[in-house]
C-alpha cells in the first residue's frame, strides 16, 4: 500500500529519474531474472504445482518477489529524508550548507549526488540511486535481508530443477546422492522438455542468485551493525578522527558518541517500528547520559578548524588542465589517479592552494581565492597532481598561531 501511495504522491516526476540509472536497472534486472526463472522452473519442472509442497513453494516465490520489490521501491522513493531548505534552528553549533541555504541538523550531511542535506546520512547507495538515511533505513535494511533469503530459495529451486531434469535424462549414476526423487519419478516426462536454453538460463540465474546472496548478505550485516550501535558509517569516521585529534593535541578529553543509547534493543526500536515510520523527526535525536544535543556537531566544528590548522599551503609551479589521468605529468601520476568521484581542479601557475590531504602523487585541497571571504563565492576544491605544486612556506605568522592550542602535558 505504502509503495503505491509513494508512487502516486510524487510531487515532481523528477523522482522517476532515480529509476533510469545503471544501479536500479541492474538491481531490478537481477530480481526479474531470478524470480522469473525460479517461477518458470517450478511450474514446468520442480516443484510440480499439483503437489502441496509445489503450491507452497510457488506462493513463497511470489511472496519474496513482492516483499523485495516493496522494500526496494520504498527505500528508493521514500528516500532518506532531507533537511528542509532554509532550516534555521537557534543553535550556534551547526555548520551551514550554502547549497541548501540551511543549517546542517545533527547527524545530517550534504550529499553531492542528491544535492540536498540528508538526515542521518549513512551513504549514497548506487543500487537505489538515493541516500540511505533516517526515513529509509528500515526499508533499505529489510531489502538487504529479504533479497538474500529470496535468492537462497531460488538457488534451491535452480539446483533441484537441474538435478532432477539432468538425472532423469542423462542418468549420471550418482548412486550415493540420496534425494527424494518421488516427484520427478511420478512425472517422468515434463510437458516442456528441459532443453539446453532452459539449462543455460537456470545455470545463469543460479550464478546471479549465489552472487547476490553473498554480496547483499554482507551489506545486511554491515547495516545491522550500524543500527544496533546507532552509529552510521560517516559517524564512525568522525569518531575515528576525534580520537586522532585528541591524541595529536594530547588533550584530556574523551569523546563520547552521543547517539548510541547503550541498549541494542533501544537502538533497534528507533529504526524499526510497527508503523514503518522511524522514531523522532530526523532533526533532533535522543542522546545518552553525559552528552548533549550538540556533542557530535561541536566535535565536527573542531575537526573542521583543525583541518585548516593542519593543512599545508602550496604554490602552483606548473599548469594543470584538470584531466582525470593527465598524460604529461609523469607515468606514476597517470596511473595513481585517485579512484573517487571527487573533482579535479584546473591549476594555473602562481595560484595558491591549501591542501588538506594527499596521496603520494596527488593532493586534495582548496584554491585560495583572493576574494574567498566575499559572501557567495563558492570554494574550488578537488584533486591535483603533486608534481604541479611546491610548498609555500612564507605564511608562518598567519598559520602558526593556532599551534598555541597544542597542549603539552
Ligand atoms: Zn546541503
Ligand atoms: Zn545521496
Amino acid at each position: 500500500m505504502g509503495m503505491f501511495c509513494s508512487v502516486i504522491k510524487f510531487e515532481n516526476l523528477q523522482e522517476l529519474k532515480r529509476l533510469c540509472h545503471w544501479g536500479p536497472l541492474i538491481a531490478l534486472g537481477v530480481i526479474a531474472i531470478c524470480s522469473t526463472v525460479a517461477m518458470i522452473d517450478s511450474v514446468l519442472w520442480y516443484w510440480p504445482l499439483h503437489t502441496t509442497g509445489g503450491s507452497v513453494n510457488f506462493i513463497m516465490l511470489i511472496n519474496w518477489t513482492i516483499m523485495i520489490l516493496y522494500n526496494y521501491f520504498n527505500a528508493m522513493f521514500v528516500g532518506p529524508g532531507f533537511v528542509p531548505l532554509g532550516w534555521k534552528p537557534d543553535s550556534m553549533y551547526l555548520q551551514y550548507c550554502k547549497v541548501c541555504q540551511a543549517y546542517k541538523a545533527p547527524r545530517s550531511h550534504h550529499c553531492r549526488k542528491c544535492n540536498r542535506c540528508v538526515m542521518k546520512m549513512d551513504h549514497h547507495c548506487p543500487w537505489i540511486n538515493n541516500c540511505c538515511g533516517y526515513r529509509n533505513h528500515a526499508s533499505f535494511t529489510l531489502f538487504l535481508l529479504l533479497a538474500p533469503l529470496g535468492c537462497i530459495h531460488a538457488a534451491c529451486i535452480f539446483t533441484m530443477t537441474m538435478y532432477t531434469q539432468l538425472y532423469n535424462r542423462l542418468s549420471f549414476g550418482w548412486n550415493t546422492v540420496k534425494i527424494d526423487m518421488s516427484a520427478a519419478r511420478r512425472d517422468p516426462l515434463p510437458i516442456v522438455p528441459f532443453g539446453l536454453a532452459a539449462f543455460a538460463a537456470t545455470l545463469f540465474a543460479l550464478g546471479l542468485a549465489i552472487g547476490t546472496t553473498i554480496a547483499v548478505g554482507m551489506l545486511f550485516f554491515i547495516q545491522m551493525k550500524i543500527i544496533l550501535r546507532n552509529k552510521t558509517s560517516i559517524e564512525s569516521w568522525i569518531e575515528e578522527k576525534a580520537k586522532d585529534r585528541i591524541q595529536y593535541y594530547q588533550l584530556d578529553e574523551v569523546f563520547l558518541f552521543p547517539y548510541d543509547l547503550g541498549s541494542r534493543w533501544k537502538n533497534f526500536k528507533q529504526v524499526f517500528t510497527w508503523s514503518g515510520v522511524p522514531e523522532g523527526d530526523g532533526l533532533e535525536w535522543p542522546i545518552r547520559a553525559g552528552c548533549h544535543q550538540y556533542s557530535l556537531t561541536i566535535e565536527q566544528l573542531k575537526q573542521k578548524a583543525d583541518k585548516r590548522v593542519r593543512s599545508v599551503r602550496y604554490k602552483v609551479i606548473e599548469d594543470y588542465s584538470g584531466a582525470c589521468c593527465p598524460v604529461n605529468k609523469g607515468i606514476k601520476t597517470f596511473f595513481t589517479s585517485p579512484c573517487t568521484e571527487e573533482p579535479r581542479i584546473r591549476l594555473q601557475k602562481g595560484e595558491l592552494i591549501l591542501a588538506t590531504r594527499g596521496l603520494r602523487y596527488w593532493l586534495y585541497g582548496d584554491k585560495i581565492l583572493d576574494d574567498s571571504f566575499i559572501e557567495g563565492v563558492s570554494r574550488i576544491r578537488g584533486w591535483f597532481p603533486r608534481k604541479c605544486v611546491e610548498k609555500f612556506p612564507c605564511d608562518a605568522e598567519t598559520h602558526q598561531a593556532p599551534e598555541g592550542e597544542k597542549k603539552n602535558r
